[in-house]
């Protein structure tokens, strides 16, 4: 009877054991998948932001003058977007652009 419950009780210290080790890796690696994530959203908003700036410059030799500032017109046009305009894969916002210097604003994740 005394054997049973020290066997019992050891289970119980092994399953405890087992369980705070899991929190502890769960803990180690969740955070370096998630910053994974951000930095590969990140470089895909820096890759988004160089497509736009490029066709920005092809519409202007183009057309000689400088896309809106909210890119409604370039975005329309499959020529320059065929997929469409993107989205900010960081913060899902639209991309929008200085009309001074066809810079895209802003999105310095
Ligand atoms: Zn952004």
């Amino acid at each position: 009877m005394i054997r049973w419950n020290f066997r019992l009780a050891f289970s119980l210290l092994e399953m405890l054991a087992v369980i705070s080790l899991l929190g502890v890796l769960i803990a180690i690696i969740l955070p370096r998948v998630s910053t994974s994530h951000d930095a590969a959203k990140a470089g895909a908003s820096h890759v988004d932001q160089g497509d736009i700036e490029i066709q920005v410059e092809l519409w202007i030799q183009n057309t000689g003058s400088m896309p809106a500032g909210d890119l409604s017109d370039i975005g329309a046009d499959i020529n320059y977007f065929p997929e469409g305009l993107p989205t900010c894969p960081v913060d899902g916002t639209q991309y929008t652009i200085d009309t001074q210097t066809g810079l895209v604003i802003g999105h310095n994740h």
